[in-house]
């Protein structure tokens, strides 16, 4: 495994392989990998010859005031876990490698990126969808690898890939819990221990419309009006939204039917998390 940090030098790596027959996966992350990012590495080592990793704290899908300078970065450790799962190449850019003095040119999924979480973190699906672009041009993967536990990112990019004739396939695979049901994610590490305990509320509110779905309750409104009243009995907990909506489109619906998404985003102190599930 390789550790590269430059555009040229992994073009360079890149060409080198021989090609024929042999593809390219690709999975991107911010590192601080976990076993939701692993079970992406996994996958994309199961099905694919070359296995490419990036790791890359994407400054461009950073608000002002959200937390770009105290977000975990862990790189010694993340190499050994990729090192561990096969990983061929890792691609570390610094932010001036990835977007140089006079950088200027932007990729916006535009309706997408205004749902859900993009009506609290405006810019952030800008900077996403950027990076993930970028990445591809400069890896040019065959297949690349997403969580569903980011359902709006991983509908961000298929849209991308599809307008932009993007040539490359997008695989989305399931979101990793905690034993407890805490879906895993790098900004956990910032909970104390009782906000820890407090997290448990959005699996436990999407099980809970899990559960009345499957009694038969179809009504959108009274599902969320169960789960925002889950989450409100927790202190100090702030929800940014409840949204029932369909998978691609994102667009609200007014009844359970066919394939739905659940997805909330709950801040439990000073820490926002997003969890959603499909309901089938
Ligand atoms: P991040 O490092 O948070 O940007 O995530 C990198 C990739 O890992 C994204 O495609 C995420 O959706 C995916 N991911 C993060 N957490 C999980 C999880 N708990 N289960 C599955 N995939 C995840």
């Amino acid at each position: 495994m390789v550790i590269i940090r430059t555009i040229k030098r992994l073009r360079q790596v890149l060409s080198g392989y021989n090609r024929k027959g042999r593809t390219i996966g690709f999975v991107p992350t911010m590192g601080a990998l976990h076993y939701g990012h692993l079970s992406l590495i996994k996958a994309c080592r199961r099905e694919n010859k070359i296995v490419v990793v990036s790791i890359f704290v994407n400054p461009t899908q950073f608000g002002p005031g959200e937390d770009l300078k105290k977000y975990p970065r862990t790189l010694k450790q993340d190499a050994a876990l990729c090192k561990k799962e096969g990983v061929d190449i890792i691609f570390y850019p610094d932010a001036k490698e990835m977007f140089p003095s006079g950088y200027e040119t932007f990729v916006t999924v535009e309706g997408l990126s205004r749902e859900l979480c993009g009506l609290f973190r405006p810019g952030h699906f800008r900077g996403v969808a950027t990076v993930v672009a970028k990445l591809f041009n400069i890896v040019q993967p065959d297949i690349a690898y997403f969580g569903q536990k980011d359902a709006q990112q991983a509908a961000i990019v298929r849209r991308m890939v599809r307008d932009l004739n993007m040539p490359v396939k997008i695989k989305v695979m399931p979101t990793v819990r905690e034993i407890d049901g805490l879906a895993m994610s790098s900004r956990n590490a910032y909970l104390n221990p009782l906000e820890r305990k407090d997290a448990l509320v959005l699996s436990r509110s999407l099980a809970l419309a899990k559960r009345l779905v499957h009694d038969g309750v179809k009504d959108i409104a009274e599902i969320t009006g169960k789960i925002r009243e889950m989450i409100l009995r927790v202190p100090k907990v702030k929800i940014d939204y409840i949204a029932v909506v369909d998978q691609e489109h994102l667009m609200p619906l007014k009844k359970i039917s066919g394939k739905s998404l659940i997805a909330l985003a709950v801040w439990i102190g000073k820490t926002r998390l997003i969890d959603n599930i499909i309901i089938k």
